[in-house]
């Protein structure tokens, strides 16, 4: 039985006084069932992380981080190292995020990259893949999602990828309000797992978590749940807002 992962992703909004009364609202509505039926992880932007662990003290929802670099320590000026993450609190790292493929430029390589660091310094990567609307509507969707999965867990052995969670996130429905159906969703999950399988073993594909991200919202989160390979949601735009936020974490849970 995997138990369910709501994780939200700030990307680059709050300041420090928001992110803290955002973190400390969410796990107030959520205390109940935050680390009991439902995993929960905020994932602010790198300079608030510190504080925002701070508030999330004594509440049973972790911190993650939105990327890392994969090496250690060095001449890499304005990068951020896996181990640097676990020093402030982290306990996940977003890898391969839609925004940071296609707005920045990061590879499959450099994704993998970063999801064996983060792995070997402790931190467990959320490994986000997904394919773009004219790949979708090429009939693209499985080979784009299958090379990504391939290629960002190359060289991961199973230990290592039991770490994992993945998420798929569809890059027409980030931040679209676009979301992709229950069916659409459920069978790149379901997709997900079974190569999972095939790359490892049946116990890990049946293990691991596979996330759903791309407008998600109170209002879809319930039915996009009910979905046999759906395991949790990464939730962009709605978790700004801690009463959003928090409703999905019930409909989650
Ligand atoms: C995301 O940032 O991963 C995301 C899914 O964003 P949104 O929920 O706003 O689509």
């Amino acid at each position: 039985m995997r138990k369910p992962f709501v994780a939200g992703n700030w990307k680059m909004n709050t300041d420090s006084h928001t992110g803290v009364s955002l973190a400390e609202g969410v796990a107030c509505g959520s205390m109940d069932i935050a680390g009991r039926s439902v995993d929960v992880a905020v994932i602010p932007p790198f300079v608030y992380l510190q504080a925002v662990v701070r508030a999330l003290n004594r509440s049973h929802i972790a911190v993650g981080a939105q990327d890392i670099y994969y090496e250690q320590k060095g001449a890499f000026t304005g990068e951020v190292s896996a181990s640097m993450l676990k020093d402030v609190g982290c306990i996940y790292v977003l890898c391969g995020h839609s925004e940071r493929r296609h707005v920045i430029g990061e590879s499959d390589e450099l994704v993998n990259k970063k999801i064996n660091a983060a792995i070997c310094s402790g931190v467990l990567p959320i490994f986000c893949v997904g394919e773009k609307l004219e790949e979708r509507e090429a009939s693209l969707t499985k080979e784009v999602v299958g090379r990504q999965v391939r290629s960002g867990l190359a060289g991961l052995d199973v230990e290592k990828a039991s770490a994992l969670t993945v998420a798929y996130e569809p890059v027409w429905a980030i931040g679209t309000g676009r979301t992709a159906t229950t069916e659409q969703a459920q069978e790149v999950h379901a997709m997900i797992r079974k190569l999972l399988g095939e790359m490892y073993d049946a116990q890990l594909a049946q293990e691991i978590r596979i996330l759903y991200g791309g407008s998600v919202k109170p209002d879809n989160a319930a039915d996009l749940m009910r979905q046999e390979d759906i395991d949790g949601l990464l939730v962009g735009g709605a978790s700004l807002n801690a009463d959003d936020f928090v409703a999905i974490i019930k409909a989650a849970s």
